[in-house]
């Protein structure tokens, strides 16, 4: 399984790139394998689950697709494609005879698994599957809050440059889908990891790995902080001192996590290589310097993420023409501090991917100084605390409007930070919130809590928000 991890040029093109930087990088190939006749077991049959099961039986594998769940929709590709089915519980027969057991990030710890691991069985995540059947460029992304945008904005760097681009894992595709892409054999694949992605990687090595923040999350998941933390710095361990791992410069907790690594550890936002610097987003290095006021990702903490993904790209052998033109052209992905409109000079932000507090906390104080804000925050709790909320609140807030199941739970958290009222639905919420809202404030969906109590996802919550603001009389909104 160790297989050569040796290097290559890439990108070759990237040397006739426009500013005629230097483009060219090294791929970090992670040990690749070869799977045909390995009896391998999927555990979890979601989407990345299922294109797992898929992907190992179209590579001569005998697959066996498991889950609890009796009734699991899109199996039908996978009985086409030769994988046996086990549902409805986890047969330790199967896992007996597994040579190799690739586990979805939803599963809970399961002891069949564990004794596997135990015996020696390599337990992997399907991204570290991908990982090993992955030629091109890999950047990896991590981080509590913002993985999704500068994900996305890397991405869109590497397209400006003209290369093939894959992004995904955590969002979008699953990454097995890159393999064997232009994107995948000779591009560059930018793959948002989740910290229980990460929990199941081994050689998944990085060219560029980066961990943009860390606050709570998951403590529904996890037993300590600690434990979430330490997942995260599983993005660094198989680098070596050719890779980059890239943190907060003033970040203690992701400084650590890097330097335990053996890739060059280097800093973005105040003190690092790329930061504002004035009225700029400087890189010393590059000699890149865009007006702040010219980037087209806007609001919360979205400055920070753009000096992040300007340093990754920098650091993927991207140029500086090109990720100068992604700056000036990417503005970010939907429901993530998105201006729906103003009504009587209020404007509505929906923040709803805000799904914990650390983003939620980001997103009030990206107002500081230029608005007042009516929160309007809630859903299902996570466990954290909302100390940090009442702070923030105290700085920017005119008043939070509370709803769903956390909202005694914020209640009690929040104090006398600010005036607090509740609510009964998100309808309702928005008709309390411009009640509260004066002409020149914000009110900000950023609910700190996940959505699941009340809505199917993130998304429909900021649906429901953004239908509730359109209807409000005089409502000027975006189209
Ligand atoms: P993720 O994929 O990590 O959930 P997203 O890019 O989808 O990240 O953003 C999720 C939420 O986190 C957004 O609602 C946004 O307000 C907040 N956020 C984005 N970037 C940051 C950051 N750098 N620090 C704190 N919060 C952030």
């Amino acid at each position: 399984m160790a297989g050569a991890a040796g290097h290559r040029p890439l990108l070759d093109h990237l040397h006739h790139a426009r500013d005629g930087e230097p483009g060219h990088v090294e791929a970090a190939m992670t040990a690749s394998i070869d799977i045909a006749g390995e009896r391998v077991v999927v555990v979890g049959l979601g989407a990345s689950g299922r294109a797992a099961a898929r992907f190992c039986a179209e590579r001569g594998a005998q697959v066996v697709a498991n889950d609890s769940r009796t009734e699991v929709d899109g199996l039908e590709p996978l009985v086409a494609a030769g994988v046996e089915l086990s549902l409805g519980g986890h047969d330790p027969a199967i896992f007996q005879s597994a040579n190799r057991i690739v586990v979805s990030p939803g599963v809970p710890p399961l002891a069949v698994v564990d004794e596997a691991a135990a015996r020696g069985v390599p337990v992997w995540s399907e991204v570290e599957l991908a990982s090993r059947f992955l030629r091109g460029t890999l950047v990896a992304i991590t981080g509590t809050n913002g993985k999704s945008t500068v994900t996305s904005l890397v991405a869109a760097m590497g397209e400006a440059a003209g290369l093939p681009a894959f992004a995904g894992a955590n969002l979008g595709e699953p990454l097995v889908h890159a393999v064997g892409t232009a994107a995948g054999d000779r591009g560059l694949v930018v793959a948002e990891l989740s910290s229980f992605q990460l929990e199941r990687v081994d050689a998944l090595r990085p060219k560029v790995a980066a961990v943009l923040n860390v606050s709570e999350d998951h403590l529904d998941r996890y037993d300590s902080y600690a434990g979430y933390v330490a997942a995260k710095g599983r993005i660094f361990a198989a680098q070596r001192a050719e890779d980059h791992a890239v943190v907060p410069a003033d970040d203690e907790v992701c400084l650590g996590l890097a330097r335990a690594g053996a890739g060059a550890v280097h800093g973005f936002g105040p003190g690092g290589e790329v930061r504002i610097e004035g009225d700029d987003l400087v890189d010393t290095e590059s000699g890149l310097r865009v007006p702040v006021a010219e980037l087209a990702l806007t609001g919360g903490p979205n400055r920070l993420n753009a000096c992040a993904a300007a340093l990754i790209a920098r650091l993927a052998g991207i140029p500086r023409a090109a990720i100068e033109g992604a700056l000036r052209s990417f503005g970010g992905l939907g429901h993530r501090m998105e201006l729906v409109g103003e009504v009587d000079g209020v404007a509505y932000f929906d923040d709803s991917k805000a799904t914990n507090v650390g983003a939620a906390v980001a997103a009030l104080r990206g107002f500081m100084g230029r608005r007042r804000v009516v929160l309007i925050a809630g859903g299902r709790d996570k466990g954290g605390s909302y100390a940090p909320l009442a702070d923030a609140l105290r700085e920017v807030g005119r008043g939070a409007v509370l709803l769903g199941e956390a909202a005694e739970r914020i209640r009690a958290g929040l104090g006398d930070a600010a005036p607090l009222r509740a609510a009964e639905s998100m309808e309702d919420a928005v008709r309390v919130a411009r009640e509260l809202a004066q002409p020149g404030d914000a009110v900000l969906l950023a609910p700190a809590c996940s959505s699941f109590d009340m809505f199917r996802s993130y998304a429909e919550r900021g649906d429901v928000f953004q239908a509730a603001v359109r209807s409000l009389d005089s409502a000027e909104v975006n189209p």
